[in-house]
């Protein structure tokens, strides 16, 4: 009787032991032995850190980066070639697929932030230096001539021929929303190699994508604005799995990031298109922790110009779909219940429900 159940075990356990053997044989192929990959890259006006595990990580960042040029040069303004750039001056043209697409998410985003999100903010930024030029603060009469020119709604698009036309005063800048889509456009051209795992940082906007070869949890750190702490507090994923879809996004946007100092005012470059200037919604920083990273851009620049009320009821309406970390200016902090048992901070925070 003894014997019987022991070799039944036995048996139960060789086609056990086979799967653990293949399982590891293959996880072994994939992290080809636990190596990475790194690169460093200064694209899209940031410094970006990539790394890969896995048998083919050299070759999946090669093709990384060869993706992030192409779409610095879709979207750069800076350069007067790049299909942004002719787009604003020739002011109609048929898009590109990438741009229609960045197009259309950015209608999306604009539609569910109630305006706060607009691509068409850019002559605004261009007016406060902050697209090359001279810092500088223009008066009240010089923005409000701008903002007649701030709507998406007044673009004329069409998906079918993916023909736009804009108003001879419209100007796009794809800022809000570029890096996002870089890194979720990476996180797909990843899928293609026999890669487990890896960490995009593309300037703040981070993208995990598969699993550590290891089998630790990924930890990414949520920006502090202020230099008092290192950071916020820490996210924590298990890995994921199953190809293009198996990444997430963490993009913080904050008014720390990119500003300049006149009369001992602060002006920062996330502008609110109702007023024209650096949006004073009263959140220093806003986290968005999203599958897919284009819409975690985009969001996290909207959610900073909504400030806390319209942010949470934003994220109420769509639960599921993206988590946030709020950090105010009484120095409160919030995290969306999403994230509950994903976050840890030294500092206090309150779980928004
Ligand atoms: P960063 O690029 O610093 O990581 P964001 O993703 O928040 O931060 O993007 C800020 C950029 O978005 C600005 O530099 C500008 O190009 C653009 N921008 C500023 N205000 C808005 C807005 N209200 N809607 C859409 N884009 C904006
Ligand atoms: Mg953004």
């Amino acid at each position: 009787m003894g014997n019987r159940r022991f070799s039944g075990k036995v048996c139960r356990s060789i086609p056990a032991l086979l799967v653990c053997v293949i399982i590891a044989c293959l996880l072994l192929k994939h992290y080809g032995t636990g190596k990475s990959a790194s690169r460093s890259v200064f694209a899209m006006d940031t410094y970006m850190e990539l790394t890969a595990y896995g048998a083919e990580g050299e070759e999946a960042l090669d093709r990384a980066v060869l993706e992030i040029r192409r779409i610095d040069e879709l979207l750069s303004t800076g350069n007067a070639d790049s299909e942004v750039s002719r787009l604003n001056a020739e002011k109609e043209g048929v898009l590109s697929e990438d741009l229609g697409y960045l197009l259309e998410r950015s209608i999306e985003i604009n539609e569910m932030s109630g305006g706060a999100f607009d691509i068409t903010i850019y002559p605004v930024m261009k007016a406060w230096g902050f697209a090359g030029g001279e810092f500088r603060v223009p008066d009240d009469e010089e923005l409000s001539e701008l903002l007649a020119y701030v709507d998406m709604s007044r673009l004329k698009y069409s998906r079918e021929s993916g023909r736009l036309e804009m108003p001879r005063q419209m100007e796009l800048d794809f800022g809000g929303i570029g890096k996002g889509y870089a890194a979720q456009r990476v996180a797909e051209v990843l899928a293609e190699y026999d890669i487990g795992g890896a960490i995009l940082n593309l300037g703040g906007n981070v993208q995990i994508y598969g699993s550590k070869p290891d089998g630790s949890e990924w930890k990414i750190a949520v920006k502090s604005p202020d230099g008092a702490l290192p950071y916020l507090g820490i996210l924590s994923f298990e890995g994921f799995s199953g190809g293009a879809g198996s990444s997430r996004a963490v993009v913080t946007s904050g008014g720390y990031e990119r500003y300049f100092e006149k009369d001992g005012e602060i002006y920062h470059h996330i502008i609110d298109p109702r007023t024209g200037k650096p949006s004073d919604s009263g959140l220093v920083s806003a986290t968005v922790v999203c599958s897919d990273g284009t819409l975690a851009d985009g969001l996290s620049t909207a959610i900073f110009v909504m400030g806390y009320d319209r942010a949470v009821e934003l994220w109420r309406g769509h639960k599921g779909e993206f988590e946030l970390v709020l950090f105010d200016e009484q120095g409160k902090l919030y995290v969306t219940e999403g994230l509950d048992g994903s976050f840890a901070s030294e500092l206090e925070y309150e779980i928004i429900r």
